[in-house]
């Protein structure tokens, strides 16, 4: 039987709750439990599938094809583990399925109700996975803070859960903010004593407080939270502002985060954390031996958290190759042909980012050209390839007009187009071409060297493709399709063999890397970023020379 951790936030959103729940699953798995986590969100969508990155960050996607929260991303990088559309559930999807069985006639003349309807149906999703007997703990984040109108069925259903279940198989954990007053010089507990007690009026107590603060906190402080907020003092947990995520776990560590659960869930056999490749990583990322710069090309820059994945993707490749990799967003809107060189220079490779709709879209060819005529490693996904394809039809093939038919339905020359398939789709919600496929790479190819291996699967996420129709052309004028989805022949990767790296692939391999495992692609990229770089440098103390 599983064990159950919930972790419920208080006080602000973006307190970072995920890396919280993340870095407590990573250290339990350390010590040798078998740990997943997964999302519950207040929201009425029934995935983010649907929602602008602007709305909500990154939409993840997991194996499955599902559309999850970008919470997720931070399980898998953390834990090195797949999730599943079973790790993320919202309102809407819960609502869903209530109302379909109401349809159906399951609940045979009852009203039905949130309680007991809508939260049965949340606890059942609660239980699930740790009901198929592979995880000793299961993690549940309950999106949102508590007090929001939406994230109340939620609570109630823990509630019920702490009721229903034996009192040493579930632990709440809340975490909270303890702000720090610079005219009082002083940080203050009483957020933290309010969010407590909200979350106690409807019917949760904590069992474990994890403060977020930018000062250390006192034993005076931890007294004082514990004591207003009826929890031990040693249950008090600070989790100061780090330097990056990826010490988290480390911080929790040293504050008895894991220990005071598996006290609490009575779980007695465990060993030391085993965290030897963590650490590693962690030595390589705090001590890089070189640096690059990658301009970032994306039309979602002002927020952080749209282009997630892709930047967790540069810190594990970065690590890899022991090199700081510093991004410069380029926002693809202001790119022009005159002033592409300005906006480019001193950028040792270029990430055309993925992207929907046609704003920003002749930035990122004109960024595509330039990094082609210059031998700036280039590395596009999704939108990103599909932008190296319409340049090279325009600059090379001699379609002047070429376009993919996402912002131009008339084009003369629809080098991406959409599949067949989704021709007949009208739905929005959950019909791209979703999750993994397989694919097929070329010997002898750039991305067969990179993988080392003839097949691979990566995910995806996007309805339009490679029009195979132009193949031909491409490959005889030098752009190769090195990648093909074996059952329908689709181009997943297209490079340019004789330039230093030009690579463009049609899904997303950010979703793949993990601390442990990072995305080969990006290891590659910024391999080739350090050469390019490496080449700069001589070449400017050669000239040097030359002067002198
Ligand atoms: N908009 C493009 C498509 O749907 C690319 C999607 C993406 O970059 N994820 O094909």
């Amino acid at each position: 039987m599983s064990k159950y951790i919930f972790v419920t936030g208080g006080v602000t959103s973006s307190l970072g709750k995920g890396i919280i729940a993340a870095s407590l699953a990573k250290l339990l798995q350390a010590r040798g439990l078998r740990v997943t986590i997964q999302k519950f969100d207040p929201y009425i969508n029934v995935d983010p599938g649907t929602l602008n990155p602007y709305e909500h960050g990154e939409c993840y996607v997991t194996e499955d094809g599902a559309e999850t929260d970008l919470d997720l991303g931070h399980y898998e990088r953390f834990l090195n583990i797949f999730t599943s559309q079973a790790n993320n559930v919202t309102t809407g999807r819960i609502y869903q399925t209530v109302i379909n069985k109401e349809r159906e006639g399951a609940y045979l003349g009852k009203t039905v109700q949130v309680v007991p309807h809508i939260t049965d149906e949340i606890k059942r999703r609660m239980l699930q996975l740790g009901q198929t007997g592979d995880f000793d703990v299961v993690i549940t984040e309950i999106g949102g803070t508590v007090g929001d109108i939406e994230s109340l069925p939620f609570v109630e259903a823990v509630r019920q859960l702490q009721w229903e279940l034996p009192e040493e198989d579930t632990v709440v954990v809340h975490l909270t903010l303890i702000p720090y007053l610079k005219a009082a010089k002083e940080l203050k507990t009483k957020p933290t004593q309010h969010s407590v007690k909200m979350l106690s009026q409807e019917g949760v107590h904590p069992d474990i407080i994890v403060c977020r603060t930018e000062k250390p906190l006192t034993p005076d402080l931890r007294r004082k939270i514990g004591l207003f907020c009826n929890v031990k003092q040693e249950a008090v947990i600070e989790a100061a502002d780090a330097p990056t995520i990826y010490e988290v776990p480390l911080a929790m560590m040293r504050e008895k985060l894991d220990l005071i659960c598996l006290k609490k869930l009575n779980i007695t056999e465990y060993k030391e954390p085993e965290l030897t490749k963590w650490k590693e990583f962690l030595d390589k990322l705090n001590y890089p031996k070189s640096k690059v710069t990658i301009g970032l090309i994306g039309k979602y820059l002002e927020l952080q958290d749209a282009y997630k994945s892709i930047l967790e993707s540069f810190i594990h490749a970065g690590a890899m190759n022991e090199c700081q990799v510093q991004i410069m967003n380029v926002h693809s809107e202001f790119i022009t042909e005159d002033n592409v060189a300005e906006k480019l220079d001193g950028l040792d490779g270029l990430l055309v980012a993925p992207g929907f709709g046609h704003r920003g879209v002749e930035g990122k060819i004109t960024a595509v050209k330039y990094a082609r005529e210059h031998g700036l490693p280039f590395f596009g996904i999704c939108l990103g390839m599909q932008m190296a394809v319409i340049e090279y039809a325009r600059n090379i093939l001699g379609l002047k007009d070429a376009h993919s038919t996402e912002m131009d339905p008339n084009t003369p020359d629809p080098v991406i187009d959409l599949m067949d398939e989704q021709k007949k789709i009208t739905a929005k919600g959950g019909t791209m071409r979703l999750g993994s496929y397989a694919c097929d790479l070329k010997p002898g190819s750039l991305a067969y060297k990179i993988y080392g291996n003839e097949t691979i699967s990566e995910r995806h996420r996007h309805r339009w493709e490679f029009n195979n129709k132009y193949l031909e052309q491409f490959e005889n004028a030098g752009m190769i399709a090195s990648g093909k989805n074996p059952g329908s022949n689709l181009v997943e990767i297209v490079e340019l063999p004789d330039h230093p790296f030009f690579i463009g692939v049609q899904y997303h391999p950010e979703l793949k890397s993990t601390v442990e495992s990072p995305a080969p692609l990006f290891i590659h990229f910024i391999e080739a970023a350090k050469k390019f770089n490496e080449e700069k440098s001589s070449a400017k103390s050669s000239h040097a020379g030359i002067l002198l």
